[in-house]
């Protein structure tokens, strides 16, 4: 399986056993309904599972549009990473599935339609925007937990279900947006309003995803309690310098607490900005915040799709089980497809938390110098030496207990390059492997 170009496996699931499309069936599973939305790269349409008689929401991407014209390995690490959230507030992704034409995202169907269609009616009472804003955060915060950020949350992304309870949708999905040509390169300056994106990205700085996101929650709240934007002007300009200048006012009618809490989401210094656990610690948000009430939903990565994937047999499985699968150890993405010559790679097997990891890696990538990005999920690129020293790190799950540490490291020419990871790095990850309990004597 990993031997097939991702093309091929693209199409797998289509070949031999199902007309390219036919009319209002998609691949004999789903009969696809009336058109819900439409974005920037496709259409959303309603939908039924012909099994269950469930509805489901299919996003159809044009493949064409995809960058050379199949998913980098980058976004099919994303996408199965997205597969494995699991949380009440994140709408979820069911399947993908592709034909020669088009990529089709199955996800749950968010029968409220978005929150903001609510807004539209009138602005919300501070308890009711707490209440959303808690469900929002706690999706985010899930997200993140799992190395997956959103970037491009606004009011679109935010669909309610049958309860009127919070769907985030897209999650993850910002990487398959990149790999994404829209249909004029204008697009996003035209149609896709700025308001929602943080002042780093609008600097075109290096950005972090946790705290962009954490903007982007910023302008939703003061949306839903004010009915208006923070920042807005009908000049694209004048709108750009507010964001930057981090010029906004409340209402008359917000409390003093909420324009408080207001200020520290949208701080223009991303590391002066407010964080999820900070959060936990203002007055405003902490009124009625019921952290037990999501924690049972934070069920872990999920092994089975890629386990099965492993074992079954081609034709049965969707592209989607593919992506999961072939993506696993795939870290081309996470380099950047910017290690060009020989890769050297180290694998080993732990059983500490993916968190506990990085923070180590993190920590001894820092000590040595290096500079750490995040990667796509578990994963971090480490960069230093002037361009001598490039790896990747990424973490699969193998088993509930254990995971494999992949550290990828582009051979090196400079002795300095070699030393610093035999030295420096290397013996810290050593700490981190796993080792089975030794026999109890005589037991
Ligand atoms: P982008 O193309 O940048 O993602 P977008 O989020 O507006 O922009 P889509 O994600 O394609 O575009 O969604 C288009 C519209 O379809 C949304 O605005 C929403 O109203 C509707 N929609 C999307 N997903 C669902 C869903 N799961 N259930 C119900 N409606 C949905
Ligand atoms: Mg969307």
């Amino acid at each position: 399986m990993p031997g097939l170009h991702e093309d091929e496996c693209l199409s797998l699931a289509a070949a031999g056993r199902l007309p390219e499309e036919e009319a209002e069936c998609l691949m004999g599973k789903y009969e696809l309904g009336r058109l819900l939305g439409r974005g920037a790269f496709g259409k959303v349409y309603h939908a039924r599972e012909i099994r269950t008689g469930q509805s489901v929401a299919i996003k159809a991407v044009c493949k064409q549009k995809v960058v050379k014209g199949g998913f980098t390995a980058h976004v099919k690490r994303e996408v199965s990473i997205m597969r494995r959230l699991r949380h009440p507030n994140v709408l979820r992704l069911s399947e993908v599935l592709a034909t020669r034409s088009k990529i089709y995202f199955v996800m749950e169907f968010a029968k409220g339609g978005e929150l903001f269609a609510r807004v539209a009616k009138g602005r919300f009472s501070e308890d009711l925007c707490r209440r959303y804003f808690h469900q929002l955060i706690s999706a985010v915060g899930h997200c993140h937990s799992r190395g997956v950020f959103h970037r491009d949350l606004k009011p679109e992304n935010l669909l309610l279900d049958d309860n009127w309870d919070l769907k985030v949708s897209d999650f993850g999905l910002s990487a398959v947006r990149e790999q994404i040509r829209p249909d004029d390169g204008l697009l996003h300056t035209l149609c896709g309003t700025p308001a929602y994106v943080a002042p780093e990205i609008l600097a075109k700085k290096g950005y972090d995803g946790a705290k962009v996101d954490i903007w982007s929650c910023g302008i939703i709240l003061f949306v839903l309690s004010a009915g208006y934007l923070p920042f807005n002007d009908h000049n694209l300009m004048v709108m750009y310098r507010k964001i930057y200048q981090g010029q906004f006012r409340c209402p008359r009618w917000t409390s003093p607490e909420l324009q408080h809490f207001l200020s520290r989401l949208l701080d223009t210094k991303p590391t002066t900005r407010i964080t999820i656990d900070e959060m936990h610690h203002d007055p405003w948000f902490r009124r009625g915040y019921d952290e037990t009430k999501f924690r049972h939903h934070n069920v872990d990565f999920e092994t089975k799709p890629m386990l099965e994937a492993a074992d079954g047999e081609a034709k049965c499985l969707n592209a989607f089980d593919i992506i999961s699968f072939s993506s696993g150890f795939d870290l081309s993405g996470l380099l950047n497809d910017r290690l060009d010559g020989k890769v050297e790679a180290d694998r080993f097997v732990s059983a500490e938390k993916p968190e506990v990891i990085l923070k180590t890696v993190e920590e001894a990538a820092e000590e040595a110098g290096l500079r750490v990005e995040p990667g796509k999920g578990w994963g971090v690129r480490l960069e230093g030496q002037g361009g001598n020293f490039v790896a990747g790190v990424g973490i699969d799950r193998l088993t509930e207990e254990l995971v494999v540490v992949e550290v990828k490291r582009r051979e090196v020419e400079a002795e300095s390059g070699r030393c610093l990871w035999k030295d420096k790095l290397r013996p810290k990850l050593l700490a981190l492997i796993y080792q089975p309990d030794p026999p109890v004597p005589g037991g």
